[in-house]
């Protein structure tokens, strides 16, 4: 096959869950049937990879120096929820009438990998409890080793600033991941939180 063409499949692959055979489909899909759709593609792929980065507050994903949730005054910056992922932010706003603020860790406490408090910007929540008024974290790690053994760590870290932590609900099924978690669920787990 073409070199062009092969790149293509090659490079789709990256996708997750996308094997040989649905990266030749797509490839195919692409320039067969819906080149528009292909040129919209690449150009909201290389606008989003060159402009996207982290917020300098919450660390979430934006294109901005502080990310539209953390400039937002509607918003009760007195309770922050701590999430792994992005992607559990966009879960929980979508799931629940949660309106406060987050901490987003990019991960989770992991010694054996080499992963500690200062790779999950601990140093800047702490910072965040010491210059705010903030009267709740909410601990919505995940519930697996990793995600218990880092909310044990930021649940000391509200207890030594005073502030009160709670820890959502475990209807979330043990090593389940957040942002999978269908709605409903998801709710449940956040409204029934309880002190950690
Ligand atoms: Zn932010």
């Amino acid at each position: 096959m073409e070199a062009v063409l092969d790149e293509l499949i090659a490079a789709l692959r990256c996708l997750p869950g996308v094997g040989a055979k649905s990266a030749r489909r797509m490839a195919l899909h692409l320039l067969e049937r819906d080149r528009a759709g292909a040129r919209r593609l690449a150009v909201a792929l290389e606008a989003a990879v060159d402009t996207v980065g982290h917020c300098s507050v919450c660390r979430t994903l934006t294109a901005r120096e502080t990310c539209s949730r953390c400039l937002d005054t509607g918003r009760d910056d007195g309770v922050i929820c701590v999430v792994e992922t992005p992607g559990d932010v966009l879960a929980i706003e979508s799931a629940t009438d949660f309106r406060g603020l987050f901490h987003v860790l990019l991960g989770r406490l992991s010694p054996l990998d080499g992963i500690g408090p200062e790779d999950l910007g601990l140093d800047q929540l702490e910072k965040r409890l010491q210059d705010h008024d903030v009267r709740e974290l909410i601990l919505a790690t995940n519930a697996s080793v990793e995600g218990e053994v880092t909310a044990h760590y930021i649940g000391e870290m509200a207890a030594r600033h005073g502030v009160r932590a709670t820890r959502i609900a475990q209807g979330v099924p043990t090593g389940g991941e957040l942002e999978y978690l269908d709605a409903g669920t998801l709710a449940h787990a956040l409204s029934g939180r309880r002190d950690y």
